[in-house]
């Protein structure tokens, strides 16, 4: 089931709000709308997919003119009223729970059954825990601090003796509960910068140069709560509850403090999907990963989501090539090197507000604030319904793997 299970306990003790606010329905409740999964025909451009982000549906992912979007009754009636025809591809309910039911018994603590080659919260910290084991000269594990439901935030840094000094390149994951590949892409980086350094001359190289940072879950309260049950939940944003609302979570990836909420490109209702939160850094986890980049100087950074297979660079806010804070010859750079890594993985390159108008955004922050060489992608699949938001676990190697080349010659752009 898709629920929006409130944790009372939390949202009384953080908010200091009355229980009386839990009879509100909720999604999944029997009074509240089914959610279906459409395909959007009609985005032809960046102000129509624009108009789709600012409708409230949950947009999965974006191919061409064609958008799938999760939605209720209410907002497909909006969208097919603003001009688009809509698909409807199932019930996304029924739809999770037959990602979820592939056969065998669900543990409640770990990935439906098939997928437990993804790691939880859990085995990620063991994964990261490992590294060092196995390479204390190279890998350190430390903590940006703790989301809202007091989990670490863990920063795992690889560096050489040679490397002290050498320029900061950062890579963050799961920012988004429900784009699990994405914490697999920050541990594959972790193994390879640090397995292969025994082995292999140009990842030796590029570490001795170079100081790397890796953030394998920045929401590891909803990246834990989509699998509770050992079912996805479809489940998007935090899950701090929004003060003076029956709502749970904010999309971290709009909570940022640069041109937060400014124009058009996150929402200010509570219960859309690209909510912003009620302040910029609203969210423990922004706050406190935004504190760490801020004590370092990084020179490059992607921060890895799925799906749609593009790379994306800032600004989103505004579709403007150029603005305050951007030069031509900046942006230039931004597009150059984005083409460039996407040649390496086909994945399609564009500056981020050509696909659709997004503020408060983590590029947008790290540029303005460090100018940080930060970038978006958006991994595998291209396009896809329900496994979109959850391809098989037997995709991994290769979709991580895709990326090497790329990461590598983010590296390189560090300095
Ligand atoms: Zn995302």
């Amino acid at each position: 089931m898709f629920t929006r299970r409130r944790t009372w306990g939390a949202l009384a003790a953080a908010a200091g709000l009355a229980l009386l606010t839990a009879t509100a329905p909720a999604h999944g409740d029997p009074a509240a709308p089914q959610r279906g999964l459409y395909e959007v025909h009609g985005a032809t451009d960046a102000a129509k997919r624009t108009t789709v982000r600012n409708s409230g549906a949950d947009v999965a992912g974006t191919r061409g003119d064609v958008m799938t979007v999760v939605a209720t009754p209410k907002q497909a009636d909006g969208l097919r009223a603003g001009g688009f025809a809509l698909d409807q591809v199932g019930d996304f309910d029924q739809l999770l729970a037959q990602r979820s039911n592939a056969g065998g018994a669900h543990e409640p603590n770990d990935f439906p059954p098939g997928d437990e080659a993804y790691h939880t919260y859990a085995e990620t910290t063991d994964a990261l825990k490992k590294a060092v084991a196995d390479h204390g000269d190279l890998a350190q594990l430390s903590s940006a601090g703790k989301s809202f439901e007091g989990r670490e935030l863990n920063v795992l840094k690889i560096a050489s003796k040679a490397s002290e000094g050498k320029p900061e390149v950062l890579f963050t994951c799961n920012q988004h509960a429900r784009e699990h590949l994405t914490t697999e892409m920050c541990l594959h980086i972790v193994q390879r910068f640090t397995d292969g350094y025994a082995s292999d001359n140009a990842i030796k190289d590029m570490v001795d140069s170079h100081q790397i940072y890796v953030v394998p879950n920045m929401n590891p309260d909803g990246s834990e709560y989509d699998i509770s049950g050992g079912k996805y939940q479809g489940w998007r944003k935090t899950r701090k509850p929004v003060p003076d609302s029956t709502e749970i979570g904010t999309d971290p990836n709009r909570n940022w403090g640069y041109k937060w909420g400014c124009c058009g490109g996150s929402s200010d209702d509570p219960s859309a999907e690209d909510y912003h939160g009620p302040s910029a850094f609203s969210e423990p986890e922004t706050k406190a990963v935004s504190d760490f980049m801020a004590a370092h100087r990084f020179k490059a950074h992607i921060d890895f989501h799925t799906f749609s297979e593009l790379v994306l660079w800032p600004y989103g806010y505004t579709k403007d090539d150029t603005a305050e804070g951007m030069s031509a010859e900046e942006a230039k750079r931004f597009a150059d090197v984005g083409r460039q890594m996407a040649d390496t993985n086909k994945y399609t390159p564009e500056q981020s507000s050509d696909l659709y108008v997004t503020d408060g955004d983590v590029n947008d922050w790290a540029w303005s604030k460090s100018k940080t060489l930060s970038y978006t992608f958006e991994m595998y699949p291209k396009d896809g319904g329900i496994d979109g938001f959850y391809p098989p676990a037997s995709e991994i190697p290769e979709q991580t793997t895709r990326n090497d080349a790329a990461v590598d010659i983010l590296v390189k752009q560090a300095g």
